[in-house]
């Protein structure tokens, strides 16, 4: 049994993933992590049924103290995702983060003590297995094709832009792409912001709005053709396979595995 604790488990994601912790025979759900005080326990929260009767803390050291969880599952916000991995490392604890919006600096100093306590971290910026084979089409596909735009659009409460996705994808293209930058050398903005977000030359546009959950195309344009590789997740059920597998293959690395591309 993997002992699992879930910070954010009220929220959209946290919500499906507690569920999904639950339902495998192999993970144990000992613990989750709040900010607030929601009730001591899953099921006082009134999001859950009255069988989930796993515990509520609101500091990690507690929560290790009492629980003693194997991995902790992070799906929360840009605001609180890196202190609580860091946190976590330095307690023993595996995190496997779905939260999106870590700096290259931060993914360098975790990967740097992960290594140093030869614990597994998953930073996994999406789970669903599709979207880890468009970002991995788009690199193939930026071979052959330069140019390249990509057009991510989320649900309009999304705090961080671009998307996590939208930015390893770039970063990925970025490997066998020539560095260039795209458009007109001269093309100037008459409304700031209408070429989107400039990455190594390539343009991220970030699209937010209400009925949308996680969807992204990446535009790849040639002579007289476009190429476009689409993924859309329609629901959070999309996300929870990629959870659960990465719940079981972050017990067997030693460092920060940042992208499920990296692992399947
Ligand atoms: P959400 O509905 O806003 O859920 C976040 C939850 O975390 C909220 O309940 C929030 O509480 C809580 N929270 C905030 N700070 C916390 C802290 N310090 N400790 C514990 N809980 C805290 O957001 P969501 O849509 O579920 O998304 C969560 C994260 O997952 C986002 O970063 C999103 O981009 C990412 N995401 C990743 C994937 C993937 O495949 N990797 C897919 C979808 C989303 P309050 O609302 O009360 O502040």
């Amino acid at each position: 049994m993997i002992k699992v604790a879930i910070a954010g488990a009220r929220g959209k994601m946290g919500q499906e993933a507690v569920h999904t912790v639950m339902k495998q025979e192999n993970m144990e759900l000992v613990a989750v992590l709040d900010y607030k005080e929601i009730g001591e326990t899953l099921a006082q929260t009134g999001l859950f049924p009255t069988d989930y009767t796993a515990p509520v803390f609101t500091d990690l050291q507690a929560l290790h103290t009492a629980t003693k969880p194997e991995v902790l599952i992070d799906l929360t916000n840009p605001q609180s995702v890196y202190a609580h991995t860091k946190e976590a490392l330095a307690l023993g604890i595996r995190p496997v983060v779905g939260t999106t919006g870590f700096t290259d600096e931060q993914l360098a100093e975790l990967t740097a003590f992960a290594e140093e306590k030869a614990l597994g971290c998953i930073i996994a910026p999406n789970f669903a297995v599709g979207a880890i084979l468009m970002m991995k089409f788009a690199k193939e596909a930026a071979r052959f094709f330069p140019d390249v735009e990509i057009i991510e659009m989320h649900h309009d409460q999304k705090l961080d832009a671009p998307s996590g996705t939208g930015l390893k994808t770039a970063q990925m293209i970025q490997e066998v792409r020539q560095s260039k930058q795209q458009g007109h050398p001269n093309e100037t903005e008459t409304h700031a912001g209408a070429r989107g977000a400039n990455f190594d030359g390539m343009h991220i546009h970030s699209v937010r709005l209400p009925g949308l959950v996680a969807h992204q195309q990446v535009l790849f344009g040639g002579d007289g053709q476009l190429l476009t590789i689409r993924h859309d997740s329609f629901n959070r059920g999309s996300f929870m396979s990629g959870v659960a597998y990465c719940v079981e293959e972050v017990m067997k690395q030693k460092t920060v595995v940042y992208g499920l591309e990296n692992l399947i």
